[in-house]
């Protein structure tokens, strides 16, 4: 074990651990958690009482098959109690708020698809609309949304995730907004605020191909090229809100304009808007306004429109290899729900990051695709709820410990 200055700290990093460890595995037997995280087996049989008392994990007899089964008792297992803490998330986007209430073991109870009317609100009105889309899907789930124990808000845009404050958010319309201050006001339960690339990392560590890896990386390509940085564990943050901005992680010098007013941004080169751009500069006639057409040319064998593509592809890569040579993760998954990653050759796109990775005699970092719809973000931000009720219960234990 670390040295750690107090006791009390110890165990409540242990309460966390091994929280962790029974939502990682569905269901495991005390031994095998202190096999897990290295505690010992008479602090995991101390902790997961604590646990269970306050109501978050329970225990089962697990169906283990038949010739496995030893004779006598069968081994007692521990698992989440999913009707503990049931929790909502929601996305906010353009034009709509998607939302998602979940029990505490992340099963989904309901979703809802709430038309927003104005994509760019003052503090307030952001809160009353999410106010409304939560009490229709609370009403879904056949619950009050007083039953709910937290709510984690997407946002996309530079957000300081501790302080629940935003720097800055297309669905604001102004910057520096303590968010949390406002939310507070309408909601009666703890609301957590969080960047929307690091939401779908944090979906993809509770429920998908992250879950039983420590450093993974997401990247998302949405409206602009997004990521989230799983690192021990943890999301990494930054300082000010403003890490893992892959998308304008530089890819040329004095290249193409991007959208935040720099030169040879990734997102110059594969933002929807840029392979237009570049398309209406190669390709003569009318111009193109939506990427459908520009894919439909290349795939009948335009080879300017296949140009465009192929060199999105490049650039993309060499982001890719980048940010590998710097993290050195497990896992990097390119996730989001539109299809940009569907004109870009996956294949060729790996082939050739692996080229501009540093080269060792080990496999390489493994990319995968994850297309996610809508209610997959929502669920990112319920993930995120999860997290936050955990924390706090885990904070009230070592209160009255104290
Ligand atoms: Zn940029």
């Amino acid at each position: 074990m670390q040295k750690l200055k107090h006791v009390e700290e110890q165990r409540g990093v242990g309460r966390a651990q091994i929280l962790e460890a029974i939502r990682k595995a569905g269901n495991i037997a005390r031994i095998d958690i202190a096999k897990e995280t290295r505690v010992s087996p008479a602090t995991v049989t101390a902790i997961t009482s604590e646990l269970m008392e306050t109501g978050l994990i329970e225990e089962i007899v697990p169906d283990e098959p038949r010739q496995k089964a030893k004779r006598g008792r069968p081994r007692v297992a521990l698992k989440i109690r999913g009707d503990a803490f049931p929790v909502a998330g929601v996305k906010v986007a353009r034009e709509t708020l998607s939302t998602m209430i979940v029990d505490f073991a992340g099963k989904e109870l309901a979703n809802h698809e709430y038309t927003l009317t104005n994509p760019s609100m003052t503090p307030e009105e952001l809160a009353e609309e999410i106010l409304r889309a939560l009490l229709m899907t609370s009403q879904k789930a056949g619950m009050e949304l007083s039953d709910i124990s937290a709510i984690g808000v997407g946002l996309a845009g530079l957000i300081d995730a501790p302080r629940s404050f935003v720097h800055w958010s297309p669905s604001l319309d102004r910057r520096n907004v303590d968010i949390g201050e406002t939310f507070e006001k309408v909601f009666h339960c703890p609301v957590l605020v969080e960047n929307d690339a690091n939401l779908v990392a944090k979906a993809e560590q509770l429920f998908g191909h992250g879950r039983n890896l420590s450093n993974f990386i997401v990247i998302t390509i949405e409206h602009g090229v997004g990521m989230g940085i799983v690192i021990d564990d943890k999301i990494y943050r930054g300082t000010r809100g403003t890490g893992a901005e892959f998308g304008h992680a530089k890819v040329q010098f004095e290249g193409a304009l991007c959208q935040c007013g720099q030169r040879g941004c990734l997102e110059a080169y594969v933002g929807d808007y840029a392979l237009l751009r570049e398309a209406n500069a190669v390709i003569a006639g009318e111009p193109l306004t939506d990427l459908t057409t520009l894919w439909k040319m290349a795939q009948s064998g335009n080879p300017l429109a296949n140009a465009v593509f192929e060199r999105a592809g490049k650039m993309f890569a060499m982001g890719l290899a980048n940010v590998v040579n710097i993290f050195d993760p497990e896992l990097i998954i390119l996730a989001g729900g539109r299809a940009a990653f569907d004109h870009l050759d996956l294949k060729e796109v790996k082939r050739e990051m692996r080229a501009h990775m540093i080269a060792i005699d080990v496999e390489p970092t493994e990319v995968i695709a994850h297309q996610w719809g809508d209610e997959m973000w929502a669920k990112g931000a319920a993930a995120y709820a999860l997290d936050g009720v955990a924390a706090s219960k885990i904070r009230e234990l070592a209160k009255n410990a104290s």
